[in-house]
């Protein structure tokens, strides 16, 4: 049985207090969390620090990017290394989101090597694959998203990707208010599950967490989340609202 994440990615959201604010006010009901999700939040890079150092914090804290650099320390202006992630006390770090790959023209194969960046440091990746809007159309979403799975995964074994988290983000719905249906939701996540278990056998793949993101929202969120291959949620906008966020990690239990 896969427990449940609910990951809430901040982007480059929430100004000095107002993030001190949506934080506490998700710790404070974290103590009523269901017990079979699993929670964490991506703040922009700057907070990090203050979250983890916070001793009544009981959410999990995730990086929203990491370097690809291998090394902990090195010449390379404005990166975070996932050596320095982990010394900070961060958990999670999403890699290869939608916006990154956009706007920073992150290709698979530079994904890759962030992927491995966290491995090495003890960071466990919630890995972002999806097609766009042309790809779905066109009939081609599932070999699209097989090819980047397959590239990002190439060369590791089940033992190194322990950690691994996927996230199936169609680019479509990521903050456009369209939501992949249900139904195409559990399509792809099963056809990822397969790809993973031919690449790195049954046993691995049957625990691997794969995760909805795009437009995921409290009136959806349980629906998308009762597939059988959506082990949580990725979520953008909705997590910069606490009680929405809140709803929608409730919505897994
Ligand atoms: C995201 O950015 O990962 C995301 C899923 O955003 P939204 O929930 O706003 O669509």
């Amino acid at each position: 049985m896969r427990k449940l994440l609910v990951a809430g990615n901040w982007k480059m959201n929430k100004i000095g207090q107002d993030a001190r604010d949506l934080f506490q006010a998700l710790n404070r009901e974290a103590m009523s969390l269901p017990a079979n999700v699993d929670v964490m939040i991506a703040p922009p890079a700057l907070y990090l620090k203050w979250f983890t150092n916070d001793s009544t914090a009981k959410i999990t804290v995730g990086a929203q990017d990491v370097s690809h650099r291998d090394e902990a320390e090195g010449a390379y202006t404005g990166e975070i290394s996932a050596a320095m992630l982990q010394a900070a006390g961060v958990d999670y770090a999403i890699v290869g989101h939608s916006e990154r790959r956009t706007y920073h023209g992150e290709t698979d194969e530079l994904i890759r090597k962030k992927i491995a960046a966290c491995l090495s440091a003890g960071i466990a990746p919630i890995y972002c694959c999806g097609e766009v809007l042309a790809e779905r159309e066109s009939g081609r979403h599932i070999e699209v998203v097989r090819n980047q799975v397959q590239t990002a995964l190439k060369d590791f074994s089940a033992n190194d990707l322990a950690k691994l988290v996927v996230a199936y983000e169609p680019v479509w719905a990521i903050g456009t208010g369209k939501t992949a249906s249900s139904e195409q939701a559990q399509e792809m996540h099963a056809e990822i599950r397969t790809l993973i278990g031919e690449l790195l056998g049954q046993d691995f793949a049957d625990k691997v967490r794969i995760l909805y993101g795009g437009s995921c929202k409290p009136s959806n969120a349980a629906s998308i989340f009762s597939q059988p291959d959506v082990d949580g949620g990725l979520i953008g906008g909705a997590s910069l609202v606490a009680n929405d966020f809140i709803a929608i990690i409730h919505a897994g239990a």
